[in-house]
């Protein structure tokens, strides 16, 4: 089984594979090829991956005879000219917004597969690539929020006075905002954090937050299908409203992460609301990428509203490009060994298994997941 590791599009800095992921393969009986440059913006230069015992070379040649091609973004259909038909495609291929691209996939016969629709399951935590990228882009959302903060996060006593503590409010503590929480407290800060989810309270307590929930109207008890969140009620997006107005006003740093799957993100701060904190105040608007969380927010942009910078943070892991194609690799490679059958050489995803099934977008030529069929 030769496995092809492409080289990304211009603007995306990860790779799919990293020499450990490399050998792991060859250990499994795969031949591996990587595409000239592929680790490049990621911190693993070509002969990293040749000690590992890959091949390098062209897009054709890693292609050829491939059977399984690595991706981290889906890439454009025209460039995999040359694959085998039935090569399983592996990667974030974004099935909704590229759905043409995923037609494309089919009808050149590739069998693609999506790692961000992975369901929820024990079995595949460690296949789980958004939960790999959002506690990276957690933790980076409060580095680059400490970054434009003009003052510091931790309290300081000092010969001239006193810097007060920086309070930082977290909405939304799925995997990315439990890693805020945890980053905004080790750097000082006083945290505070919110979710719909009423199992989340006990979360941002055993990091020494301080949960800030909606009290007067039902929230969502344990967990949502699969662990997410769906559309509130209008009285409980009021509730949430009048709550974050008093507590917002008195916030330095508000790192919002809201995702609801398959809806636009919820809009939890109004322009209103940012004129009321203290100039010089800073929020990243994680869900800028889906809609935004913020009125205002610019995905890939910093905006100042009322003196306040709202950063529309666009895809965080990917400016720490090592470390999140580390994660990313081992979800790939987790993925495809636990389906590696020793005979054949190769992964057999049997077709009623949960993971196959959510993952598997086209097959023999046709588009095949439910998701994307049900219109
Ligand atoms: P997500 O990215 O979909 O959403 C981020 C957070 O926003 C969630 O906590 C959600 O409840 C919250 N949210 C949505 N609407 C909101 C609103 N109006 N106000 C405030 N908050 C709102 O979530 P996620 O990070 O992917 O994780 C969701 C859950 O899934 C977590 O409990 C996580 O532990 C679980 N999970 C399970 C597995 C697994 O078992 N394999 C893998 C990953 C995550």
């Amino acid at each position: 089984m030769k496995i092809a590791v492409l080289k990304e599009a211009a603007g995306e800095t990860r790779c799919a594979a990293i020499p450990e992921t490399v050998k792991k393969f060859i250990a499994l009986g795969a031949e591996v090829a990587v595409e000239r440059g592929a680790g490049e913006h990621a911190s693993v230069p070509d002969p990293d991956f040749e000690t590992a015992g890959a091949s390098l070379g062209g897009r054709a040649d890693v292609l050829k005879g491939a059977g399984i091609i690595l991706c981290v973004q889906g890439p454009e259909p025209d460039s995999l000219k040359g694959a085998d038909k039935g090569a399983l495609l592996v990667g974030s291929l974004d099935p909704v917004r590229r759905r043409e691209a995923i037609d494309a996939y089919a009808a050149a016969g590739l069998e693609a597969m999506a790692m961000e629709w992975m369901p929820r399951i024990t079995r595949a935590q460690s296949m789980d690539v958004l939960s790999s990228q959002s506690n990276l882009a957690g933790y980076k959302a409060v580095v680059e929020a400490a970054e434009v903060y003009g003052r510091a996060f931790p309290m300081m006593m000092t010969a001239a006075g006193t810097v007060s503590p920086a309070k930082v409010f977290v909405m939304g503590v799925g995997v990315a905002g439990l890693q805020a929480i945890a980053t905004a407290k080790r750097l000082g800060a006083q945290v505070s954090a919110t979710d719909v989810r009423s199992a989340t309270k006990e979360q941002i307590q055993s990091l020494g937050a301080k949960p800030i929930f909606v009290e007067n109207v039902a929230g969502i008890e344990g967990e949502g299908a699969g662990g997410y969140a769906t559309e509130m009620s209008p009285e409980y997006q009021k509730a949430q409203a009048e709550l974050v107005s008093g507590h917002i006003a008195k916030q330095d740093i508000v790192i919002t992460t809201a995702l609801i799957p398959g809806k636009p993100a919820p809009r939890l701060i109004s322009d209103a609301q940012i004129a009321t904190m203290r100039a010089g105040s800073v929020i990243v608007d994680m869900a800028a990428d889906a809609g935004g969380n913020v009125e205002g927010t610019v995905a890939g942009e910093n905006v100042q509203k009322h003196g306040v910078t709202i950063i529309g943070a666009s895809n965080l892991a990917r400016s720490l490009a090592a470390d999140a194609s580390a994660l990313f690799a081992r979800n790939l490679y987790n993925f495809l060994s636990a389906f590696w059958d020793k005979d054949k050489a190769a992964p057999v995803f049997p077709d009623d298994d949960e993971i196959a099934k959510g993952v598997r977008l086209t097959q023999s030529g046709k588009v095949v997941n439910e998701r994307l069929t049900a219109g």
